[in-house]
């Protein structure tokens, strides 16, 4: 059985761009830390709009195989060496957003069967044997076809994992506490004229806002904020990054948003750990005994 570090970390995207916008800080926090993090993205995004005007040739298969490039690059930025795409490249194509003719493909994630895309995930779980997941919400954050069944298959993966032999002891969604989001698209409405970007999105653009209260876990990705700029950055086609005083982004709507270095996360299965001094937790793998059977 191959050696795996102490602390593994899995998390579970739809298309390359997510993993660093959601979660760009805490991967390279826990990469830098020595901890196995491993990455499954389900699709390669070919439906995503593209936007440097001297890139938009690129369409279906060969996006495809472009943002694989910037999802490499990005894994480059964060220090993650495991990232897969999830039964192979080219398994499941992107869906596209909801309620076009894309989401009636037989190739897309959309009209994958659940239990069946879960098992390929499960292959990695018994692999890596991780102690921490990380996924979307059952709304995929914000509906989009590909981050909800990204969310069935990560949730069923885990639970048929249960039964073949590692239960993984604690699940975690995304989430922005509402609070933050707010205090965060005030002040972009006051830095909006000095960035390169028309309009601001709004607060219902960002995926899983919620109550502050629903919040377990901050992971203070500071130290690591310059990382996760350069890996959204090399999703290229996907996000324009721009740092006057505080960092914001835009995707292809080219409405700016707030680049979150301090992430978010609800514990979803597994005890919440209680750490002195601290109202939340601060660490996702707090409270986890760690070294059994690795
Ligand atoms: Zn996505």
């Amino acid at each position: 059985m191959t050696e795996l570090p102490d602390r593994r970390l899995l998390l579970v995207h739809a298309h390359p761009d997510d993993e660093s916008i959601n979660n760009g800080a805490t991967m390279a926090r826990y990469a830098a830390e020595g901890a196995r993090v491993t990455l499954v993205t389900c699709t390669l995004g070919e439906h995503g709009e593209v936007i440097p005007a001297g890139l938009r040739h690129l369409t279906g298969t060969a996006l495809g195989e472009h943002r694989l490039g910037e999802l490499t690059a990005a894994m480059r930025e964060l220090g993650v060496e495991d990232f897969r795409l999830l039964g192979g490249k080219g398994r499941y194509e992107d869906s596209g957003m909801m309620g076009i003719a894309d989401n009636d493909d037989p190739a897309c994630l959309w009209q994958a069967d659940v239990d069946e895309a879960a098992r390929e995930l499960v292959e990695v779980i018994l692999e890596v044997r991780p102690q921490v997941l990380v996924t979307y919400d059952p709304d995929g954050g914000y509906g989009h076809p590909d981050h909800i069944q990204a969310h069935r298959i990560a949730m069923r993966a885990a639970e048929l994992a249960d039964d073949a032999g590692w239960r993984i002891p604690k699940i975690y969604w995304n989430r922005v506490p509402r609070t933050v989001a707010d205090e965060a698209f005030a002040r972009l409405q006051a830095d909006l004229p000095g960035l390169p970007f028309g309009k601001a999105a709004v607060v219902a653009d960002v995926p899983g806002v919620v109550a502050d209260e629903r919040i377990t876990t901050v992971i203070d990705g500071a130290a690591h904020a310059t990382a996760k700029a350069a890996a959204m950055r090399a999703h290229a086609t996907q996000i324009e990054v721009a740092e006057p005083t505080a960092p914001y982004f835009a995707l292809s709507n080219e409405l700016a948003q707030p680049l979150f270095t301090t992430e978010y996360y609800e514990l979803v299965r597994g005890e919440r750990a209680a750490e002195p001094g601290a109202a939340k937790e601060t660490d996702l793998f707090a409270g986890v005994t760690l070294g059994e059977a690795s």
